[in-house]
This record gives C-alpha cells, structure tokens and sequence, in this order.
C-alpha cells in the first residue's frame, strides 16, 4: 500500500500581498513587490505559502522533497490555493 500525505500551500499574488517586498525565508532571495508583480504576471516568478514560510520556486518544491523524504511518502499531493482558484500537484516518490 502506498503511503500518501496531503498538505495546504498558497501561491502568493502580488495584487493581494500586503508587504513592499517579498523575501524567501529559505534562501532569502528578495524582489519588491513591483517587480514581482512583472514576474509574476509573465510567470517567470512565484512565491509560495507553506506551513507558515514564504518560499521561492526552489525552496518550496525543496521542502516538499524534504517532508516526502521525511514522511516517507509515496505520493504528496499539494493543495494548492491563488485565493481564487485550487489545484492540486501531485508528486510521486522519485
Ligand atoms: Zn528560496
């Protein structure tokens, strides 16, 4: 049986985040919130929510890495909401 695990993230939106500045708590690459905003819209940057932390691209799919290898899961599925719509990433044990 295959051991899977589901957890709550968020893609933080420029339009609805409060601070001047958006700042990775893993890496601590930083961008203003203008310039993300740019990025943002031409999808070359996001920022994730994740069990409290702001984390860049990397880092987040890093931490995710890290719980399934912790957890020893098979599959984690990532619900993942913009505040306006959902999906859910799957990823499978590599
Ligand atoms: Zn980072």
């Amino acid at each position: 049986m295959k051991k899977e695990c589901m957890i709550e993230a968020k893609t933080i939106r420029p339009t609805t985040y409060k601070g001047k500045h958006l700042k990775c708590d893993s890496c601590g690459i930083r961008y203003s919130k203008r310039d993300y905003s740019i990025l943002f819209k031409a999808k070359k940057i996001i920022y994730f929510e994740l069990m409290g932390q702001i984390l860049c691209h990397d880092c987040f799919y890093q931490a995710l890495d890290i719980i399934m290898q912790q957890e020893n899961l098979d599959v984690l599925r990532v619900n993942l909401t913009d505040g306006r719509s959902k999906k859910i990433l799957r990823l499978d044990k590599k």
